[in-house]
C-alpha cells in the first residue's frame, strides 16, 4: 500500500514534509510501531518509568493526591509494583466527589491547552475530564494505529453515525468532511468523510447509506444491528462496504458473524471510554483485543484485588498514562473484561479475550453471581426460533428472567414455546420465563444499549 502522505510545505511532494501536528503524531507513531513488539515485560518497565513521572507529578500538584500515594514513585523494579497493588482503587464517587481537587496546579511545559469532557454513565451523573493537547497527541497517534493495523485505504470515503448533538447533521444532508479529521488527515492525505445523526429513522440512515455508498461505517453496536437486519428486510444492502467499525457499547455476540453474512464487511471494534481514552483495539489477526499498553495501564483484576490470568474475567481498573492535567490512578471504570492468552499475532500487548459490561449485567443466582455469557452460537440459534430483530433480557426478580422482543410480527404459540424453552437452558430451569413485546428496548442514561441486565 502507497501511504498517501500529506505534504504541508509548498514545492516539497515527496517525501513529504507534514505539518508540525501531524509530525509530533508520527513521532509518537514511529515509536509505536515497535513497542507493539516488545515484550511483556519491557512494555511494564516503560509503563513504570512513566507512572513514576505520573505519581511524582500528582502527589506534588494534585490535592487529591497529596496524602494518598505514599512512596510509590520512589520506588523502583518489583518494588514499585507491589506497592502499587497497595493504592487504593479510585471509583466514578471518588472523582465526582473530589471536583477540582483532581485537577492540577500546574502543567509542565509543552503539554498545551486543557480541553474538558464530559461522560454521564449508567448512573446518569456525569463525570467531568480534562485533557492536555499532550493527551489529545497520544489519543491521535493510537487513532492512526488503528487504521494502520486494520489495513485501511486512506483515500476512501469513511462515514459515521455516532453523534447524536441535537440538530447536527441531519437527514438528508448529513455532513461532510473533506478529510477524515485532524487525527489522519495532519499525517495522510484522505478521501471525504460523511456523518449523519444517530437519532435519525433507520429507514432514512440506509437510504443515507446507499446514496453516499461508503467503504468504511462508525458507528455503535446496537446501531448497527438494526441496520443490518432493516436492511435485509428492505434488500437495501451497503455496496461498496468493506469494514465497519464499532465504538461505545459492548459488542454482542453474534453480530460480527450477521454484519460478514449479510453485508460481507468485517466488524472491527475498538475498547475506549470518554473520561480515559482508548484502552484496547482489536487485533489485525484475530477478534481479540490488544490492550493501548503505550498510553493506559489497564489492570484486569479478581475479586480479591489480584491481577487475573487467562480465561478469568476481572473488573477494568485504568490509569491513563500521559494525562498530568487531572490524573486517574487506579480508576474503576465499572466494566468487566476476560483475559485472553498471548496473542498469536505475536504482539506484545497484552491480549483481552472479551469486555463484559457492569456489574449491573451480572445474573443472580442462589449461589451468588455469574455471567450470562450469551455466546454467537446462542444468540444464531434464538433468531432462527422467531422473526427478532433485537432482543433484551432483563433479570426481574431473583427467579424470574422477561425476555424482552422486538418481533417482525406477532409470534406463533409455537415460536413463543420455542423462545421459552431456549432461555430456560440457557440461563437454568430456576428461572420462570416471562415473554414481553415493548414498543422500543431500553437504553442506560447514557444511551448504550445492553442485552442483559439485572434490575434487582
Ligand atoms: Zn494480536
Amino acid at each position: 500500500m502507497i501511504m498517501p502522505f500529506e505534504s504541508a510545505l509548498p514545492d516539497i511532494a515527496w517525501p513529504a514534509a507534514v505539518s508540525g501536528r501531524g509530525m509530533a503524531s508520527l513521532s509518537i507513531l514511529f515509536q509505536l510501531e515497535r513497542t507493539q513488539w516488545w515484550p511483556a515485560e519491557r512494555l511494564r518497565d516503560g509503563q513504570q518509568a512513566q507512572l513514576r513521572r505520573l505519581l511524582d507529578h500528582a502527589a506534588r500538584h494534585v490535592p487529591f493526591y497529596r496524602r494518598r500515594l505514599g512512596k510509590v514513585a520512589d520506588a523502583d523494579g518489583d518494588a514499585f509494583w507491589q506497592a502499587w497493588r497497595e493504592l487504593p482503587l479510585l471509583t466514578r464517587q471518588d472523582v465526582q466527589r473530589a471536583g477540582d481537587d483532581l485537577l492540577s496546579r500546574s502543567l509542565p511545559d509543552g503539554h498545551g491547552e486543557l480541553t474538558e469532557v464530559h461522560t454521564s454513565g449508567s448512573t446518569g451523573k456525569p463525570v467531568r475530564a480534562l485533557r492536555s493537547d499532550l493527551w489529545l497527541l497520544m489519543w491521535s497517534a493510537v487513532t492512526v494505529r488503528e487504521h494502520l493495523w486494520h489495513g485501511r485505504d486512506f483515500s476512501a470515503k469513511l462515514a459515521a453515525i455516532r453523534d447524536s448533538t441535537k440538530g447536527k447533521a441531519l437527514h438528508p444532508a448529513g455532513e461532510r468532511l473533506d478529510n477524515w479529521g485532524f487525527s489522519t488527515a495532519d499525517i495522510f492525505r484522505t478521501g471525504p468523510s460523511v456523518s449523519l445523526n444517530i437519532t435519525t429513522p433507520v429507514d432514512d440512515q440506509l437510504e443515507w447509506l446507499s446514496r453516499e455508498e461508503p467503504d468504511y461505517l462508525l458507528t455503535h453496536p446496537t446501531m448497527l444491528d438494526r441496520l443490518i437486519r432493516r436492511s435485509v428486510e428492505l434488500g437495501l444492502r451497503p455496496k461498496r462496504l468493506r469494514q465497519v467499525l464499532t465504538i461505545s457499547e459492548i459488542l454482542a455476540p453474534g453480530l460480527r458473524e450477521l454484519c460478514s453474512a449479510e453485508w460481507d464487511a468485517r466488524v472491527v471494534d475498538t475498547y475506549s471510554t470518554r473520561e480515559t481514552g482508548y484502552l484496547a483495539l482489536q487485533c489485525p489477526d484475530t477478534d481479540h483485543y490488544h490492550l493501548q499498553s503505550e498510553t493506559a495501564l489497564v489492570e484486569l483484576l479478581g475479586p480479591d484485588g489480584r491481577p487475573c490470568a487467562p480465561g478469568e474475567i476481572g473488573r477494568v481498573i485504568v490509569t491513563p498514562l500521559h494525562n498530568l492535567a487531572m490524573p486517574l490512578v487506579r480508576y474503576d471504570v465499572g466494566d468487566h473484561a476476560e483475559v485472553g492468552d498471548p496473542c498469536p499475532c505475536g504482539r506484545g500487548l497484552p491480549a483481552i479475550r472479551r469486555i463484559l459490561g457492569r456489574r449491573q449485567n451480572l445474573l443472580r443466582t442462589a449461589e451468588g453471581e455469574r455471567w450470562p455469557l450469551l455466546s454467537s452460537d446462542d444468540i444464531g440459534k434464538l433468531l432462527t426460533l422467531a422473526p427478532i430483530r433485537q432482543y433484551q433480557f432483563a433479570q426481574t426478580h431473583p427467579d424470574r428472567i422477561e425476555v424482552r422482543l422486538l418481533t417482525a410480527r406477532p409470534l406463533t404459540d409455537q415460536e413463543a414455546r420455542g423462545v421459552v424453552g431456549w432461555a430456560r437452558a440457557k440461563f437454568g430451569g430456576e428461572f420462570r420465563i416471562d415473554l414481553a413485546f415493548p414498543a422500543e428496548l431500553s437504553r442506560t442514561a447514557s444511551g448504550k444499549f445492553e442485552d442483559f441486565v439485572c434490575l434487582l
